[in-house]
């Protein structure tokens, strides 16, 4: 019965029951104990030939006394019944508070027995859940150094190669040996910008200076930017706006996504390719669709590039970042309660990297983007 695993209901039960036993003792007392002592008295006074009045004492005495012995048996009623309930509310909630010690002690894995009364199992259960939060965070953390320590090992073993090879003479400090500690030392560097905006999105630290700006226009404005470097290496890039899509974002972060995209686009696209940016409407979302004519996805990346450090590996692929600019997109997007879609119809066949982001209301007016 639902209703009996609830606090309210048993803590009810629990005086009702206590009235009940000092209802007892007072019907009981009242009837025997008074009513004993009453004929005992009265036939004393009528032997002893009372006065008028003394009956009355008499009856008044005998009262007391059985008001005493109900004061008494209520009174070990109560104490019994209190233990018994406060030991029972309190074994849970005892649990509890020796599970929030071992989690802050750093024990992860702990999990408190859910106890029958309702309220207290609900709190059982939001400590399970902080519990699995933390046991989760900790997990990611720990993956998380042990990425970084594998991401720096490689650029460390090469800088370190080189430069022993110099001392020992087997290389030359020639400018080739020094342009490629250069690009290691320099690969050393993105990776701890990176690392730094990462661990950033991901506590959620970044701070959005938002107002209403035209998606389709940034989009537009941040591709003129990089149109040099398509030029450079040969890849066509169009734009394609179409009406306004007035969002509410941090525009400078923003950009910083759309640039992730255009820039990933350009790398994964030989010369000769394609890359179109569409701006869109999608029902209550403003859509910027990048899509490329270059080596595309296979089916399992396309959740997998999100992930930390995650690069897909092949003998044709070029060589990129640290694999984590998707997962700062993404971050980024989702900071904006949007969102970043990766489509593909296979390896060889291009890509789409879809950003979605809620229209802003149409209380906020539209900005210049
Ligand atoms: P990186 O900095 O290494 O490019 P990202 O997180 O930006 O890292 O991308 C992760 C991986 O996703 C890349 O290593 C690449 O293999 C793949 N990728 C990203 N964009 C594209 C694209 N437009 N076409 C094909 N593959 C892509």
């Amino acid at each position: 019965m639902r209703a009996w695993r609830r606090l309210d209901v048993r803590l009810f039960a629990s005086y009702a029951l206590v009235a009940l036993v000092v209802f007892g003792a007072l019907a009981v007392t009242v009837r025997v104990v008074a009513s004993a002592r009453f004929d005992d008295d009265i036939k004393s006074v009528a032997v002893s030939g009372g006065r008028e009045g003394e009956s009355h004492n008499v009856f008044v005495d005998s009262l007391d006394s059985a008001l005493w012995i109900a004061l008494a048996a209520s009174l070990g009623a109560a104490a019994i019944v209190s233990t018994l309930v406060a030991r029972r509310i309190l074994r849970p909630v005892r649990e509890v508070r020796d599970a929030t010690r071992r989690l802050a002690n750093g024990h992860y894995d702990e999990r408190v027995a859910e106890p029958g009364e309702l309220e207290l199992a609900e709190l059982a259960r939001d400590v399970n859940r902080l519990a699995v939060e933390l046991e989760t965070t900790e997990r990611r953390r720990a993956r998380l150094v042990s990425e970084v320590a594998h991401e720096m090992r490689t650029p460390l073993t090469t800088i370190e190669g080189y430069v022993e090879g110099m001392l020992d003479g087997v290389f030359e400090p020639n400018e080739e040996v020094l342009v490629a500690v250069g690009e290691e030392t320099s690969r050393l560097q993105r990776l701890a910008s990176d690392l730094a905006e990462l661990s950033r999105s991901e506590e959620g630290a970044i701070a959005l200076h938002v107002r209403v700006v035209d998606l389709g226009k940034l989009a537009a404005t941040t591709a003129d930017r990089l149109r040099p470097q398509f030029d450079e290496k040969g890849v066509n890039l169009a734009v394609r706006t179409g009406p306004p899509l007035p969002v509410e974002v941090d525009p400078d972060r923003i950009a910083q996504v759309l640039t992730n995209l255009f820039g990933n686009a350009l790398t994964y696209t030989p010369e000769g390719g394609r890359v179109e940016v569409r701006a869109n409407r999608d029902h209550d979302q403003a859509t910027i669709a990048v899509s490329d004519t270059g080596i595309g996805l296979s089916p399992e990346d396309l959740e997998l590039v999100f992930d930390r450090f995650y690069r897909v590996h092949g003998p044709t692929r070029p060589a990129g970042g640290s694999g984590i600019g998707l997962t700062i997109a993404r971050g980024l997007a989702r900071a904006h309660h949007g969102n970043i879609e990766a489509a593909s119809d296979g390896v060889g066949t291009g890509s789409v990297f879809t950003l979605r982001l809620p229209i802003a209301r149409p209380e906020h007016p539209s900005g210049d983007g």
